[in-house]
């Protein structure tokens, strides 16, 4: 496996002495491109190989820290000006950031990257979330975990420390890595297709089998107009090809209302527009 860790200037700002408050000067407008996204690190580590991936990013990680508490003095025209570096990790999927916050792995009882609910708990309340977790408390609670300072039983001290079980190892932000954001989208929008093509707004509870040919229907005259042969469980790639103004072109030649075709043309060019 390969696992690249880039680095992009968000924005660069400015504090004139004397002022309150900064003033961007600058700021990216495209992120996620591999013009600005530039690698620092590229490696040959599966991401859950702990040891292998901590080992090799830790010196980032140590220059990072010593980044974060120093100051870059530079002289531009004839003058020294001073930068401060403000870092945010964003874009690592839920597998990474329990990885790099040293949460348990995925199929854990402690549900969430952002806050303590429960696997039980989450069921029960499907609206009231804020985000509690942050890095520091992680660091605190894996200290409990690793002291054990009230001799708990391992049920007490897990419940303690909300499944931290180990080291975290680098600061997270709570974001939505691009990648899962395409294919939780994109599954919408296939589930979206399939209602369109049966009507379902016409007949509010079909069958498994009408479901079923619905589907069918979509995945034939996808792989037909577009190449693009049905996937088990929905993918980037998938994803990439299925969110654009051609692949809503194929899907309304399937969808009998008019009006619907329209209103589904206008919701993928909102996206793509949004996107
Ligand atoms: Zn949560």
């Amino acid at each position: 496996k390969a696992v690249r860790f880039s680095i992009t200037v968000m924005s660069v700002s400015v504090l004139a002495e004397g002022e309150e408050e900064a003033v961007t000067v600058f700021r990216e407008q495209k992120p996620n491109s591999e013009m600005s996204c530039k690698p620092l690190c590229l490696m040959f580590v599966d991401e859950s190989d702990h040891e292998t991936l901590t080992a090799i990013l830790g010196p980032v990680v140590a220059e990072r820290n010593a980044m974060k508490n120093s100051r870059l003095i530079l002289a531009m025209g004839g003058l020294p000006r001073s930068f401060r570096f403000h870092f945010r990790g964003t874009g690592y999927d839920e597998k990474m950031v329990r990885e790099m916050e040293g949460l348990e792995a995925s199929g854990s009882t402690y549900v969430c990257t952002l806050c303590d609910a429960t696997r039980a708990e989450a069921s029960k309340n499907m609206v009231l979330h804020s985000v509690t977790r942050s890095h520091d408390e992680n660091l605190d609670r894996y200290e409990l975990w690793r002291t054990n300072p009230y001799s708990e039983s391992a049920d007490e001290l897990r419940d303690r420390v909300k499944g931290v079980s180990a080291k975290p190892f680098m600061e997270t932000q709570p974001t939505l890595d691009a990648l899962h954001c395409d294919i939780g989208n994109a599954t919408e929008f296939y589930k979206i297709f399939q209602d369109e093509i049966g009507e379902v707004h016409c007949r509010p509870n079909p069958s498994r089998e009408e479901r079923r040919s619905w589907r069918a229907a979509l995945d034939k005259q996808l792989r037909k107009k577009m190449k693009l042969k049905p996937v088990m469980r929905m993918n980037g790639n998938f994803a990439r090809r299925l969110m654009t103004a051609e692949a809503v072109e194929v899907v309304c030649e399937l969808v009998p209302s008019q009006q619907r075709s329209e209103a589904l043309r206008e919701l993928m060019n909102l996206y793509i527009q949004m996107k």
